[in-house]
């Protein structure tokens, strides 16, 4: 079975065409645009216009690197929710015109479950612990009585926005997260910064004050500070992971998320997972960040455990969460 998944969330709109070789994922093609605002963050409306405007050629360009003809696409997949309306009913509608013209089944993916699913299908893990770290969302997620469930999430602001908003800060383009990485492997010194964990959550916002206020105080270099949110950040991730590992009796961790690109995450808590005598698995990282591929493998697994939708119930839901998800194929 082949199918071809859109995701249009957030940033990025992203078209993925995977093929089910006996139950394994293998991704036929997988491309994408990421609109990058002029200032500032993510203006909705038009991150949805930057939508409209690549999808027919991404489209286009997917099937060409799948090499298929489209008349193979069996099909048709679209991230439903959780992200920003205007940018999802692009993504749906473009899903909806596929189906209809192609004459092929369509069906509404949830981005995070889809996160999970393709680190599933394509690293070889099983039932692993996800630390879902991107911009909006920060989740530990797991399996557990016929529901991904999240275990521990922020409080406030994803851990992908907050190192954006510093980034903005200290005059860097978005995304910051790839440019604070550079700088942080230049610093050296580490400064206190607020460190948040209640139980299982963390909160960020308080991090990020203080950071700002280190960069106006002036006695600290960029490359120290960018060391340090780095450093206390990512060691409230491994802490909150760690703890849902534990709860669950669960012995492999994966990550997923645009932030899991970051070196430094991925050493601290492969470090943790093995002390925990855990596995560590990361997909490759244009299966990391969002992107249609992991929409489309979700797709295929949801349709082959029998769910199907009319067109009329391929809404999309802003507000989906990870748990609304009744997780018929495992
Ligand atoms: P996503 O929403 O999953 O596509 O991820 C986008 C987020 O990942 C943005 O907030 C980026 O700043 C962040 N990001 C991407 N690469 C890195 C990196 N190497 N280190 C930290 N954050 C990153
Ligand atoms: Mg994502």
């Amino acid at each position: 079975m082949i199918c071809l998944g859109i995701e249009g969330t957030a940033h990025t709109i992203g078209v993925g065409i995977v093929e089910d070789v006996d139950e394994k994922c293998k991704v036929l093609a997988n491309v994408i645009k990421m609109y990058q605002p002029k200032e500032g963050g993510i203006h909705p409306r038009e991150a949805a216009n930057h939508h409209a405007n690549f999808i027919a050629n991404l489209v286009i360009d997917a099937i060409k690197k799948a090499n298929i003809d489209k008349k193979e696409i069996d099909l048709i997949a679209f991230s439903k929710g959780p992200g920003l309306g205007p940018c999802l009913r692009t993504a749906a509608t473009a899903a909806r015109a596929l189906s209809l013209t192609l004459d092929k089944p369509i069906v509404g993916v949830n981005h995070c479950v889809a996160h999970i699913e393709i680190g599933r299908g394509t690293t070889g893990c099983e039932d692993p612990v996800l630390l879902y770290v991107s911009g909006a969302n920060t989740q530990t997620i797991a399996f557990a009585e016929g529901k991904y469930r999240v275990f521990g999430e922020t409080l406030d602001i994803g851990i992908g926005n907050m190192l954006d908003k510093f980034g903005r800060i200290i005059g860097l383009e978005f995304p910051c997260g790839p440019k604070i990485e550079k700088l942080a492997e230049k610093g050296d010194k580490y400064i206190d910064l607020p460190y948040s964990i209640k139980g299982m959550d963390v909160a960020f916002s308080g991090l990020l004050t203080a950071a700002e206020k280190t960069v106006r105080d002036k006695k600290h270099r960029i490359e120290d500070i960018c060391y340090s949110i780095q450093e206390t950040a990512f060691a409230a991730l491994a802490e909150i992971t760690e703890r849902a590992m534990a709860h669950t009796e669960k012995n492999e961790v994966l990550l997923g998320g645009g932030v899991t690109c970051n070196k430094r995450l991925r050493e601290m808590v492969k470090t943790m997972a093995k002390e925990r005598k855990a596995r560590f698995y990361v997909p490759r990282n244009d299966l990391c960040v969002d992107n249609g591929a992991m929409i489309a493998w979700n797709g295929i697994l949801m349709y082959k455990s029998g769910i199907k939708m009319n067109i009329k119930e391929t809404t999309i839901d802003q507000r989906y969460r990870t748990d609304m998800v009744d997780v018929k194929w495992r």
